[in-house]
């Protein structure tokens, strides 16, 4: 695998908790890709780059040459021109997550040069309200909606539901706060699984992400009542949780949006 494959560079890394980076990854020598908030990328390492200190080891060996491709959504704006940013989860018996942990600030890895991906917002009517529900780092497609998109001149509400399971876990948590500090029409409903773990009383939300909407958390905090007549929801992150939602908000009247039908429920399963 010759080093010029390898056509990204890190210009930053955030290490949010042992388990979570912010990747900051900038195209080495050509242009940035356009893409619309929502869409993911490909990142690939090759089979002989290191793995991070606290991942498992190899269960058979990798080709050293050959690249390990994994989709990763943008969390950036996609205005930023400077890099495109991912929200990434370290899975420690993992190909390729142990081996982005490792990079440093200036390391190369290589990048796709397009962005797909039908999880945009582009299709929501204007008055409709929008649910960000989400998972881990099933936030990053949302905070390049978010960064990009949200205008607050409009009527629509819209609210982030993001579930972690503990409170260090919960990326992006300050720029949320700060929004819904600004804007009157944006709600941020954080919600962790494990507060019995937490070192000093967790004073929030906890159970599973989807009990905000059963247990009528956001229905309280909005003051009426999110419908499929006035709000459309999006669902990324674990499969059990899309599942779930998919099967209740089914039974409250939604429909999934798919290639050729229009409905309320939109959805990105990372795995
Ligand atoms: C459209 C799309 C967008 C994605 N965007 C992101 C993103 O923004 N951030 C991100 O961290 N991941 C994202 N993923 C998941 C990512 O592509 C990889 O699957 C993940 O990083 C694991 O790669 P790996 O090589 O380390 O694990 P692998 O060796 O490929 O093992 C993967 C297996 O682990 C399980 N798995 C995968 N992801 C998780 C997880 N998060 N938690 C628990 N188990 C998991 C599944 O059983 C999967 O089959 C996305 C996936 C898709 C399809």
């Amino acid at each position: 695998m010759g080093a010029q494959e390898l056509n990204a560079i890190v210009r930053q890394k955030i290490e949010v908790s042992p388990s979570l980076i912010i990747l900051r990854v900038a195209p080495d020598g050509w242009d940035m890709p356009e893409f619309k908030p929502g869409q993911f990328n490909v990142l690939a390492l090759p089979g002989s780059a290191r793995r991070c200190k606290y991942s498992d080891e190899e269960a058979v060996e990798l080709d050293p040459d050959k690249l390990i491709k994994r989709a990763y959504s943008a969390s950036s704006a996609s205005s930023e021109k400077e890099y495109v940013e991912f929200y990434i989860t370290l899975l420690g018996s993992g190909a390729l997550t142990p081996r982005l942990f490792a990079l440093d600030v200036g390391d190369k890895l290589w990048m796709g040069k397009k962005f797909t991906g039908m999880f945009t917002i582009d299709d929501i009517p204007k008055e409709s309200n929008i649910v960000f529900l989400a998972t881990g780092t099933g936030l990053a497609p949302y905070m390049s909606m978010i960064r990009s998109d949200l205008d607050h001149s409009l009527d629509r509400r819209y609210a982030v539901l993001h579930g972690a399971n503990h409170s260090w876990d919960l990326g992006y948590e300050a720029e949320l706060i700060a929004m819904q500090r600004m804007s009157k029409n944006f709600t941020y409903l954080p919600m962790i699984s494990m507060p019995e773990e937490e070192p000093s009383a967790w004073k929030g939300h906890s159970g599973f992400v989807q009990e905000l909407w059963t247990e009528g958390i956001l229905e309280e905090k909005w003051g009426f009542k999110p419908t499929s007549e006035n709000t459309h929801v999006l669902l990324c992150g674990n499969p059990l949780m899309i599942e779930f939602m998919v099967r209740h908000l089914t039974e409250e009247g939604y429909t999934e949006q798919t290639k050729n039908i229009p409905g309320q429920l939109h959805l990105e399963r990372y795995w």
